[in-house]
């Protein structure tokens, strides 16, 4: 049984090893969210001509040493007009933001510092050469890469992207990530439960999780607690990237998903790590050549309590999912909140507890829900993040900072 930071160092040190997927061109607007798989580099300097930053004049900074200054006005350059004026000594010309300056100037004076007077101004203070322009190139250079391939294109690279003309960027072909949901009790969405049945509501969440990470989910059927069929439904996964399976792998009787898995010559990375939710959580892989590395398919078996099968994707598989979609690897980070009531737990596992992050600014306050263990769908629901008690914690206090992680 591994700590929880040898386990996610594990699944780090795999993920790192993943080599990037297939690419695929696709339109700028499909791209958005996908992970970018060439590099972007500058088509031009950025920006292309020296930038005004500020509407008013462009001028000569020496020519400013005297205050008050009186400069004639030579014309105007609004954005996006060609430039043919010339700003020699002693003039002035009117400028808006995002126009180019013209030669001869060295700054411009905004337009609250300085007063028209018929075709002059008058400036009552002095300014730095370059003040309120950002110089050509400054920015970018011409041939700068400004975006390498595993990044995700969130809005800013968007933006990148666009603005050196990559109209159709190359991504990656997202990673197809197996499901399979296994027990007795589990009926599908659409099958009405007998008494004793539970709807399968893994399947679904992990399918969330999926493509929030950036892979394609693939729902297996449903499979029983009967090592047959369940070996069965394992081998027709063997196309998919990834294979997550929920429930089956803690030490009940009728868990069969690492028997069955060693019997397909599975090698495991851990079985356990010392969390709770997910305690029981498995990480291996099975021989065969789906995966682009070593020859080998990599899986999962998650706990099947449903909040120890979304807290354990969100520990776990993510890094996995993101690496199999060309992403480049990311720590996890914890944000931290004050606790509002006091807490008490037992010592031994590092506890990731579904909780409300609230307050503003800089004041973040977050709250333990109530819930009824990590079966509990409808408290996870009403929660946004999980509060994270190390395992050496039996109480924490009131107003303490703790760790959060963000859901
Ligand atoms: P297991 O890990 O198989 O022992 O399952 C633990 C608990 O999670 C049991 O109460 C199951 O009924 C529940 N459970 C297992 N699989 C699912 C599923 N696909 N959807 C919802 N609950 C599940
Ligand atoms: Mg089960």
């Amino acid at each position: 049984m591994l700590s929880f930071e040898q386990a996610r160092h594990v699944v780090e040190e795999h993920a790192s090893r993943l080599r990037p997927p297939r690419r695929e061109g696709m339109s700028l607007v499909d791209s958005i969210g996908r992970v970018l798989a060439e590099p972007v580099v500058a088509d031009r300097n950025f920006p292309p001509f020296a930038r005004a930053t500020r509407d008013g004049y462009a001028v000569r900074a020496a020519d400013l040493s005297s205050l008050p200054a009186m400069l004639a006005v030579v014309g105007e350059i609004k954005a996006g007009a060609d430039v043919t004026i010339q700003v020699g000594s002693g003039q002035a010309a009117a400028i808006m933001t995002g126009a180019p300056v013209p030669a001869g100037a060295d700054s411009v004076v905004m337009v609250e510092y300085a007063s028209l007077q018929g075709d002059r101004i008058e400036i009552r203070r002095g300014i730095a050469v370059g003040e309120n322009i950002v110089a050509q190139g400054a920015e970018a250079k011409l041939g700068e890469r400004l975006l390498s391939p595993g990044v995700r294109l969130d809005a800013a690279a968007i933006a990148l992207a666009s603005s050196v003309g990559k109209s159709h960027p190359l991504v990656y072909v997202k990673p197809r990530v197996a499901v399979l949901a296994t027990g007795d009790e589990v009926v599908d969405v659409d099958v009405a439960p007998a008494p004793q049945q539970i709807r399968n509501s893994n399947s679904y969440s992990l399918a969330a999780q999926i493509r929030a990470a950036g892979g394609e989910p693939l729902l297996l059927p449903i499979a029983p607690d009967e090592p047959v069929r369940l070996r069965e439904l394992i081998s027709d996964a063997i196309h998919a990237d990834l294979l997550l399976l929920s429930g089956g792998v803690s030490a009940g009787r009728y868990d069969f998903v690492e028997q069955v898995l060693a019997e397909l010559k599975a090698e495991f990375f851990f079985t356990g790590a010392q969390i709770q939710p997910g305690r029981p959580v498995v990480f291996g892989r099975l021989p065969g050549s789906a995966n682009r590395d070593s020859g080998g398919r990599y899986f999962f078996g998650l706990p099947g309590n449903p909040v120890s099968t979304m807290v354990t994707f969100e520990l776990f598989v993510k890094p996995v999912v993101e690496a199999l979609a060309g992403m480049s690897p990311a720590k996890l980070v914890f944000l931290h909140a004050k606790l509002k009531s006091e807490l008490k737990t037992k010592t031994g596992l590092r506890r990731f507890l579904p909780a409300v992050l609230s307050g503003e600014f800089d004041q973040g306050e977050v709250e333990l829900l109530r819930w009824h263990g990590s079966g509990d769908i409808a408290a996870t629901a009403r929660a946004n993040c999980y509060v994270v008690i190390t395992p050496d914690r039996e109480r924490v206090a009131a107003g303490e900072w703790v760790p959060v992680l963000l859901r």
